[in-house]
């Protein structure tokens, strides 16, 4: 179903009012977890004067340490509805199991699936059968052949609005976190009608190198971008260290814009 063999034309995702995989590059920013009502709803006044147009933030967050910050949960939720509230942004958070689906898609204009989740299949059937837009993120050892039959499940169910997220997959290198899979970009684009989405900020996971990276998926053909931005990244409770500030996103925000107009 989600082959460009069965429909040729691109597949465009209406959230609210905006249409993702559209002409537009659309640019979704916000905290890797929602820490409390000043750094989300500061974080969303600034992404979206900085041209965001979606408001990203973690609640439930599936964290490779058990001891580390889990997220607000239901708390973290009702946070990203404030600030939605309050600047209009649009907003995404993952769900990190059928447990908490309904609570998470009552609260969310996009369900995020994460890498760790990518291949569990109940949760995919889960979100295949709600009607809401899911961004499915590749997993950390999958191959794009896996990413989409992952894609296969969420449309087999009915759920069509599915935007494919390439996030970084596990080299043997290790000077970065992962190895942000650009060849992805092209390759989805011939063989899906879906939108395709990049996240630089895990996809490399270091914050200096993350605008160059902003830069290069849209250079190659992107539909959008999933980017961590924090009012004070040092001192974030996840992800500090690949996430930009109000002023490093302002000014990549630029750049992406004169890539975009150029192509
Ligand atoms: C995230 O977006 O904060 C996240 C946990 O991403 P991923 O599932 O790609 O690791
Ligand atoms: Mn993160």
């Amino acid at each position: 179903l989600v082959s460009r063999e069965v429909k040729q034309e691109d597949s465009q995702v209406r959230v609210g009012d905006l249409t993702l995989g559209g002409a537009a590059i659309h640019v979704i920013a916000g905290p890797c977890s929602v820490e409390s009502r000043e750094q989300i709803i500061s974080t969303a006044q600034a992404v979206k004067k900085a041209g965001a147009t979606m408001l990203r933030g973690g609640a439930f967050k599936p964290r490779t340490s058990p001891y580390e910050f889990q997220g607000l949960k239901g708390d973290g939720l009702a946070l990203l509805a404030e600030a939605r509230k309050e600047t209009g942004l649009l907003v995404t958070t993952e769900v990190k199991d059928t447990a908490t689906l309904a609570a998470v898609a009552d609260h969310t204009d996009i369900l995020q699936v994460g890498a760790r989740n990518m291949q569990n299949f109940s949760l995919l059937e889960a979100v295949g059968e709600t009607r809401k837009p899911v961004l499915l993120k590749r997993g950390i050892s999958a191959t794009i052949k896996e990413l989409l039959m992952a894609a296969e499940y969420i449309v087999a169910r009915g759920n069509t609005q599915v935007i494919l997220c390439e996030r970084g997959i596990r080299t043997f290198e290790n000077m970065t976190r992962n190895t942000l899979d650009l060849n992805a970009v092209p390759m989805l684009k011939a063989l899906t009608h879906l939108p395709v989405f990049v996240d630089p900020s895990h996809g490399i996971g270091v914050r200096k190198a993350v605008p160059a990276m902003m830069r290069a998926a849209v250079a190659a053909g992107a539909d959008g971008l999933i980017v961590e931005v924090h009012p004070d990244p040092p001192r974030a409770k996840s992800d500090g260290f690949q996430s930009l500030d109000f002023s490093e996103f302002e000014k990549a925000m630029g750049e992406v814009r004169a890539i975009a107009a150029a192509m």
